[in-house]
């Protein structure tokens, strides 16, 4: 937390071509962390403020396309108020889902659960799907659409109240707690007795260790993220996979969202579908308070949300 620092600026004087921007919610993502350890890309600096997706309500506009009351969705700072020339902002429509919604379910969340999980995982009715970092904002979505293409589906994560919601709210077949379960491989075995076809990793780590061995021949594992990995300051030492992967026929692959852009209409019409159809549903930890984001942030790596954790401004 001593990492961080709130600094009050002058109030922002618009200008023409310009639009007045009050956050209403932002988000705060894990791959962040990937940015300030310098393994995403070089947009982090040291004293800058963050960036990540927010939604913002114009509240004064000298721009053609924008009028106050209008609520927008771009890469912004994470500031209470900034101006932008309108370059980037797409226009949100809060009667059609709610606006925090465009950062979790309907956002890049929920579109990396669809995309990585129907074109890398490419499940089919029977198989058995297993997820971890299930009970966030990625993996919830996973296990849903699982469900929907007719998988068994098993989640490990964090608590007992997680496995339990996974079951309850989200219709998992099984949770497994990976902080309480002592031998994780024996686990997953007992909760996949036909094996693992389908493993969508977003933890990494002892986690997928234990995942690996249980994968079934012609295995597809869609690697999201590694975020049991983030705050490591060394590189740990693996098992060595390779073998695995040969004598397995498996397909790993990475994928980093921004990738499958030219299809974001067609993976959110189809959320958006099944969201009204019922056959989807989400969960957003919403901590209040723009002070709070720091909090928010590093809640991320101690499991404190469920779903997509959002910071209400
Ligand atoms: P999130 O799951 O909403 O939050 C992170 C969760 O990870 C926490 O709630 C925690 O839940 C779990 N976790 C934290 N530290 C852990 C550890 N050491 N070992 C195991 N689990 C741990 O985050 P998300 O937005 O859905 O993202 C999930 C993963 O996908 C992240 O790795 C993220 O970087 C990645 N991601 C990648 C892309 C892409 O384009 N490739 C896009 C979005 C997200 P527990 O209570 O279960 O521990």
């Amino acid at each position: 937390m001593t990492d961080f620092e709130q600094v009050e600026e002058d109030f922002p004087v618009i200008s023409k071509g310009e639009v007045l921007l009050k956050s209403t919610y932002i988000s705060v993502d894990p791959y962040l962390r990937g940015k300030m350890a310098g393994t995403h890309d070089a947009s982090f600096e040291v004293a800058k403020p963050l960036a990540s997706k927010v939604i913002a309500e114009v509240v004064e506009s000298k721009h053609n396309d924008f009028k106050p009351g209008q609520f927008v969705i771009n890469y912004l700072q994470w500031k209470e108020y900034q101006l932008s020339d309108g370059s980037g902002l797409s226009l949100l429509d809060d009667k059609e889902a709610p606006l925090s919604t465009y950062l979790g379910v309907l956002g890049t969340t929920g579109l990396s659960a669809y995309f990585a999980l129907l074109d890398i995982g490419k499940p089919k009715g029977g198989e058995t799907l297993v997820v971890s970092g299930t009970a966030g904002a990625v993996g919830t979505i996973v296990g849903q659409i699982g469900k929907i293409m007719g998988c068994r589906v098993v989640g490990i994560t964090g608590s007992d109240a997680k496995t339990a919601l996974l079951k309850s709210k989200f219709g998992f077949d099984e949770a497994i707690n990976y902080r309480t379960i002592k031998d994780m491989k024996a686990a997953i075995a007992e909760a996949c007795p036909n094996g693992v076809d389908i493993y969508f990793d977003n933890v990494g780590g002892s986690v997928s260790d234990a995942v690996f061995p249980n994968l079934n021949a012609y295995g597809r594992v869609p690697v999201c993220g590694v975020i049991s990995n983030y705050n490591d300051t060394e590189v740990s030492a693996s098992p060595n996979l390779l073998p695995l992967v040969v004598y397995k026929f498996l397909t790993i692959q990475g994928f980093l969202i921004a990738d499958f852009a030219p299809r974001f209409t067609e993976g959110t019409a189809q959320l958006a579908q099944w969201l009204k159809e019922g056959k989807l549903t989400y969960s957003e930890t919403i901590v209040n308070g723009f002070e709070k984001l720091p909090e928010a942030f590093l809640g991320l790596f101690e499991g404190k949300n469920e779903g997509k954790m959002i910071v209400e401004i």
